[in-house]
Formats: C-alpha cells, sequence, structure tokens
C-alpha cells in the first residue's frame, strides 16, 4: 500500500500528516492548494455527515480527483473517511474509492471493536484501517476514558490495523482549560505496539502539546474545530462587512486566505512541509 507508507515515513522520521476535515469542493481546494503550496502530504477527512451532505461517498472522491487532475495536484493526497460507526458505511466508502477508513467502535466492548476491525483488515487489503481504544472526549475535557495499554496491544495483536487512535486526554471540539495530555501513557503505547498512532481532537493544541505527541508516535493529527471556526469566522466577517453581496462566489472565496493561514500553520508544527 504506497499511501500508508506515507504515514509509515512520517512515524519514522519524526513528523505528522495532517488529517483536514474537508465540507465541500472549496473547502477541498483551498487545503489541497496550500499543502501543494507547502509540499505536505495530506489526509482529506470525510464524515459520513459530510458525505451525505454532498449527495454520496463517491461526490466526494470525484472532487477530490477532479481538484488533483485540474490544478495539478502532485503531493501525496489521502481520502479518509472519519469516525465511520457501520461497516457499512466503511464498505460504500471503499467501493465509491476512498483509500482510508476509521471505524470507531470505541463505545462498543473491547471484543466487538476488534471483531469489526479485524474484519475490516482482512477484507479490505488495499485500504488503511484506523481504530479507536479508549473514549476521546468531547468539548471541554469532559468524557475522557483514557485508554488502557494491555487493549492497544490486543486490538493491534489481534487485528494488525494499520493506525491506531489512543485516547490520552485530547477532545473532540473546543478545549476548557489546559488539556491534560498523558504522555507517558503514550510512549508506553509506541513502545509496545511500534504502529503509528493517530491524534483526534487536535484543534486549539499549542505548538509544544504537538510536538510531544509525535515524538511519542502520533503521525497522523485530525483537524476540524479550527478549520470550521476559521470557515466561519471569515463567512460572517465578509457579510458584515458586504452586506449587499449576494453572489455565493465572492462570499465563498471570503474564506480562502483564513483556510489557508490555518492549514499553513499546522503543517510547519507538525514538521509535514517539504516531504516531496
Ligand atoms: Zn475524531
Amino acid at each position: 500500500m504506497n499511501k500508508y507508507n506515507e504515514i509509515i515515513k512520517a512515524y519514522k522520521n519524526g513528523y505528522a500528516i495532517p488529517q483536514f476535515n474537508t465540507i465541500n469542493a472549496e473547502y477541498t481546494r483551498y487545503i489541497l492548494e496550500e499543502c501543494e503550496k507547502e509540499k505536505s502530504p495530506v489526509i482529506l477527512g470525510v464524515s459520513e455527515k459530510v458525505a451525505k451532505h454532498l449527495g454520496g461517498f463517491k461526490v466526494a472522491k470525484n472532487i477530490v480527483d477532479g481538484l488533483i487532475e485540474d490544478l495539478n495536484i502532485t503531493i501525496p493526497v489521502i481520502l479518509h473517511l472519519d469516525h465511520a460507526k457501520s461497516k457499512e458505511a466503511c464498505e460504500k466508502a471503499i467501493k465509491a474509492g476512498f483509500d482510508s477508513i476509521m471505524i470507531d467502535y470505541s463505545s462498543y466492548t473491547l471484543e466487538e471493536n476488534i471483531k469489526i476491525t479485524k474484519s475490516l483488515v482482512l477484507e479490505n487489503p488495499n485500504t488503511i484501517i484506523e481504530c479507536e481504544v479508549g473514549t476521546i472526549g468531547k468539548n471541554g475535557n469532559e468524557g475522557i476514558i483514557y485508554s488502557n495499554l494491555e487493549d492497544i496491544e490486543k486490538i493491534k495483536r489481534e487485528t494488525n490495523a494499520h493506525l491506531i487512535a489512543p485516547s490520552f486526554g485530547t477532545v473532540h471540539g473546543v478545549y476548557k482549560g489546559e488539556p491534560r495530555l498523558n504522555f507517558n501513557l503514550l510512549k508506553e503505547i509506541k513502545n509496545k505496539i511500534d504502529t503509528p498512532l493517530v491524534m483526534h481532537g487536535g484543534s486549539g493544541l499549542s505548538d509544544e502539546n504537538f510536538k510531544e505527541s509525535i515524538s511519542n508516535g502520533i503521525a497522523k493529527i485530525n483537524i476540524n474545530t479550527e478549520l470550521k471556526q476559521a470557515w466561519t469566522k471569515s463567512i460572517r466577517e465578509f457579510l458584515k462587512n458586504n452586506p449587499t453581496e449576494t453572489d455565493p462566489v465572492y462570499i465563498t472565496e471570503s474564506v480562502s486566505e483564513e483556510l489557508k493561514k490555518v492549514v499553513s500553520k499546522l503543517i510547519k508544527i507538525f514538521g509535514s512541509n517539504n516531504r516531496i
């Protein structure tokens, strides 16, 4: 799997590939243009919700393929289904041409999580498979259940998943107060399983938190909230400053600069620039 090798390369060389979650064609375009400029490989995250919003997985795939062709994008691009809640969704995405999927069975028992992850790995030898162990919190340090080291060892041993997302204190959405990341846990996981690890809930962490996570095995970092915030802020400001504008082209284009700023800043912190 050529594309998995990109993540292995990051893992072995001490940087992380950004997963930027996208919502539509323009958003995807600005992410791709900035990654191309910085010569950074990129993972484009699409959720089930977004695929549905677009019209289907194939639409997402075609948007990405069309942009790669028309914009002459030469960096490695991995199209990833984020937080799939069912095997059916994973299969639909794979059929549509996604390179990578995350099956999120973290709220089920470990046995059920292993069973579904294992079957996806076995049945889809050309797809990158990510699973999650423990519970990554939501909005403000709530509901975090730190991963159990033995559980992570077991799921790796029994499924041979390509990527594992441990819960080590990050949260989806917005942090309230100081994030409480457990780097010792991350270090122990890295020593036990020697597999690229994934950070969910990367929006809003300090540069130091990112760097320490990367040095302890994080090779893929998911960014969603920070892009959405930049998008919304830009649209709000544009409409406020241009109250009579009615052309969606100009309104939508107004997000380009702010989105690209977020992408460019994070790529440099993750160290994925100039890797092509
Ligand atoms: Zn996530």
